[in-house]
């Protein structure tokens, strides 16, 4: 019997445990959420060199093996992330895992072809008009859930009621995990939490302090690898703005790119990999629409983003923004993640004020 998993990014394991469940008709065990020990599995077997994402994934991969899982899916690309999925197979089976390695990726993109053909191999009676319709499903979960995270982000460090942000999204995603969707049903379900997130009593100043969150993918979209720092940022009573979701990578990212260059033609020439021009031009136009600052986070090793960093630098002093800069590791506390934010507030608020 298959035993399907795949790694972890932010809440998106809803709607790829739904694709998954009905195109294959396997079980599918969605590895524990992220957690120190995940961390502390995927860096001591993964070697030094790699970027952060790739050790989160081991650790996924290793929790969801010792739960039972026989078959590991890996998809993504764009950066060296699309080589990954090779060392990540030959790592777990030296340390003696039984298991069936499927690679989606080719030529570093995934390919809607091969997870096609490998449902198809797993559930005979697949085919392509079922398919696309649970394909359809999962990309308008993806976009409601991106398009529901908008507002309490930019109002959750404003709420009256502890935990009413929160607890609304708990109750949003039970309904989403549990329903049998159709696209209405989802469009039903959008609506639904779109009202009661503008329903919940917020105290927000017409003036209150807004920054951008502009980096590397899954620093943005996985929250425990970044020290959930959209919370931290939120608790002292900032607006916060990001832009990297699912719905910007798989649908739109591919279609903004020439764009994307013109607009920052005056510090780049090139793509610089993976999300670092978007977190170029990103920060342009934050600093265009006068944001307060902006908070720039990476994985630790990440070259792209290595890249952008003194393009930003350079942004800052043109554009008299301030950018605070934070890189994520195994060993990041949340501690010094605290402190420099508080920093960064003070200084950002004083510099309103003056
Ligand atoms: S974007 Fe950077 S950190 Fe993320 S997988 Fe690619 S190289 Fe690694």
């Amino acid at each position: 019997m298959n035993k399907i998993t795949f790694p972890h990014m932010g809440d998106y394991y809803i709607p790829i445990n739904y694709l998954l469940e009905n195109i294959t008709k396997s079980i599918v065990i969605v590895p524990p959420p992220i957690t120190k020990k995940t961390i502390e599995l995927g860096s001591k077997y993964s070697p030094d060199y790699v970027c952060m994402p790739f050790k989160y994934n081991l650790g996924n991969f290793i929790e969801a093996l010792e739960n039972g899982a026989n078959v590991i899916l890996q998809a993504g690309g764009g950066c060296r992330y699309g080589y990954y999925a090779e060392l990540q197979e030959q790592i777990l089976k030296d340390l003696g895992y039984k298991f069936e390695f499927v690679n989606f990726i080719e030529n570093n993109h995934v390919s809607i072809f091969n997870i096609y053909n490998y449902a198809k191999s797993l559930n005979k009676k697949l085919n392509i008009i079922s398919f696309s319709y649970y394909a359809l499903n999962t990309a308008i979960m993806i976009i409601i859930m991106d398009k529901l995270s908008k507002y309490p982000r930019e109002n959750l460090g404003f709420e009256k009621e502890k935990n009413s942000f929160l607890n609304t999204k708990r109750q949003f995603q039970e309904e989403l995990k549990m329903k049998k969707h159709t696209p209405l049903s989802l469009v039903r379900l959008f609506l639904k939490y779109k009202r009661k997130y503008k329903s919940l009593p917020i105290n927000k100043p017409k003036n209150c302090l807004k920054i951008g969150l502009v980096g590397e993918l899954y620093s943005i979209m996985e929250p425990n690898s970044s020290n959930n720092i959209e919370l931290k940022l939120a608790s002292l009573g900032i607006e916060v703005h990001r832009f990297t979701t699912l719905t910007y990578l798989l649908f739109q990212k591919k279609h903004r790119l020439k764009k994307l260059l013109k607009k920052g033609k005056k510090y780049l020439k090139y793509h610089l990999g993976a999300d670092a021009t978007e977190s170029v031009v990103l920060s342009m136009e934050l600093a265009e629409k006068h944001y307060d600052g902006i908070v720039h986070i990476k994985s630790f090793g990440c070259t792209p983003e290595l890249n952008a960093m003194s393009i930003l630098e350079k942004i800052s002093t043109d554009y008299e923004i301030p950018i605070i800069y934070f890189s994520f590791d195994s060993g990041t506390s949340d501690v010094g993640i605290e402190t420099r934010i508080e920093a960064f507030y003070d200084m950002i608020l004083q510099k309103k004020k003056d």
